[in-house]
């Protein structure tokens, strides 16, 4: 029995560690590798949600696109994300507050919760069938003490033009959410399947008319009026490039002071069975997370099993990016299953997987246009929340390109802070992760003393 079977309670399913996360496959009709030379309108590169956004909007607008990507679309954060499209309420407000104050904060706001709306119109416009639940998004506490802090970010995200509204216990159970969760706030959006929303986002990207090369990294580009992109066996120039490689944007020399690759972990357990289902109740099958330092995710897929993710997030020296398992990661979150859904004790761990997503020390967006000629766009530092804002922004950028200034690509503008040289940054990164974990290993305790006091 391996380490994570008895974490979950010892059944005898042996874990898998899926190196492309637990939604997609190497897509059967790979694009060919860029060879020779390739001209368009725009280059955009890195082919998930980000990129492959922007790239259909460009199209819509009538560009020749480009888009270079190192593996395949959706092998980065999009294809193996936990499919919430949620809004502002997985951010701390009172973090960019504190940054860019309430007016810059609210803008920031609406970048997340018009995210939403605009992800449900593509999926509806596209017609991308991702197994969408638009069954709203809960932010739900496991101990009475968490309530404070969730009620005041709630009051904070209202000021600053967020609608969410608070539910009581009662509620909780009228609904059948299972009972580990005592209360919580609810905003719209809901859960999906990141792996065939991107996918699908590939397919029409490819149907448009976006000339998409595969294993195809970018190695180095010239600035300039035209820039030059190269590749292992080819080139591509064009007046304007997009980067929408997140995570792994430092790697190319690009904003390495600026944002740290993080990484984030998931497990998947076996399909529930009809009875297991019964139990659980959860009807409505809401994405929850929970307001710990380090969040939780819980949700049930269209498949019939239960995603987990996050609780113990990870930094590898220098924001590498190894595609490598993260066992204490998968324990962690097996030890999650096993202690907020005590009916679910058999239930085992079919696989596990992890991605990077990419964050700054202010947890803002990090998007804007650079280089001398200022044809430079770049998107990343959106943390773990990308789905719908990586999506969005797509259309700023294409919006943009195309000479219309949307005001909100202009009210995101701000400094980002510059992140400490390495040693420094791997020892402040390594604290604060532990210090996450410390705080959230205390609220656990007395979660465990609240459940059994309550029999
Ligand atoms: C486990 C996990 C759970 C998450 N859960 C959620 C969630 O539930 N909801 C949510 O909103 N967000 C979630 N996120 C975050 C979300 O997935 C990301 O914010 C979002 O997918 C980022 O999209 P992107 O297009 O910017 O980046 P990516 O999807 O990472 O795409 C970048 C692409 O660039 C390519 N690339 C990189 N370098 C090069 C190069 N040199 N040349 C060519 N191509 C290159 C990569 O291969 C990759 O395909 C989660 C992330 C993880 C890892």
């Amino acid at each position: 029995m391996n380490a994570l079977n008895k974490a979950t309670g010892g059944d005898s399913v042996p874990l898998r560690f899926r190196t492309l996360g637990g939604w997609i496959e190497r897509p059967g009709d790979l694009q060919p590798e860029l060879k020779g030379h390739a001209r368009a309108d725009v280059i955009v590169v890195g082919a998930g949600f980000a990129g492959l956004s922007t790239a259909l909007e460009l199209r819509a607008r009538g560009a020749e696109v480009i888009v270079l990507e190192q593996e395949f679309a959706g092998f980065g954060a999009s294809g193996r994300n936990a499919g919430y499209l949620l809004g502002s309420m997985g951010v701390e407000c009172d973090m960019f507050v504190s940054r860019v104050g309430a007016e810059q904060a609210a803008q920031f706001v609406r970048f997340y919760d018009e995210a939403v709306p605009y992800v449900e119109g593509r999926l509806k416009t596209l017609g991308i069938d991702c197994d969408y639940n638009p069954s709203g998004v809960l932010r739900a506490g496991v101990h009475p003490s968490q309530e404070k802090r969730l009620r005041e970010n709630m009051a904070l995200g209202r000021k600053l033009g967020a609608m969410s509204r608070f539910v009581d216990g009662d509620e909780m159970r009228a609904r059948g959410i299972p009972p580990a969760f005592l209360f919580a706030s609810e905003q719209c959006g809901g859960t999906l399947n990141p792996g065939k929303y991107v996918s699908g986002l590939r397919r029409e990207a490819i149907k448009a008319g976006v000339k998409l090369f595969e294993r195809t990294p970018l190695l180095s580009f010239s600035e300039g009026p035209v820039i030059t992109c190269k590749t292992a066996h080819g080139s591509a120039t064009a007046p304007v490039m997009v980067l929408a490689t997140n995570a792994y944007t430092p790697q190319l020399g690009v904003l390495h002071n600026k944002v740290a690759a993080i990484r984030v972990s998931a497990i998947e357990t076996q399909p529930l069975s009809t009875e297991q289902l019964a139990a659980l109740g959860w009807q409505g099958r809401e994405g929850i997370i929970t307001p710990h330092y380090t969040m939780e995710s819980h949700r049930l897929t269209a498949h019939g099993t239960m995603v987990l993710t996050v609780k113990k997030l990870g930094y590898a020296y220098g924001s590498k990016t190894p595609n490598i398992p993260d066992q204490g990661a998968y324990k962690a979150l097996a030890h999650v299953l096993r202690e907020r859904y005590p009916a679910l004790q058999g239930l085992g761990i079919q696989h596990c997987w992890s991605g990077y997503v990419s964050g700054a020390y202010d947890f803002l967006p990090v998007i804007g246009v650079m280089g001398a000629k200022q044809n430079i766009y770049y998107t990343t530092g959106c943390s773990g929340h990308g789905l719908g804002t990586q999506s969005l922004v797509g259309s700023l950028f294409a919006a943009q390109i195309n000479g219309e200034a949307p005001e909100l690509l202009a009210a995101l503008q701000h400094k980002t802070p510059s992140l400490l040289p390495e040693p420094l940054q791997w020892c402040v990164v390594q604290s604060a992760f532990a210090a996450a974990t410390l705080l959230d290993a205390w609220t656990d305790r007395k979660v465990r003393k609240y459940q059994a006091e309550k029999g």
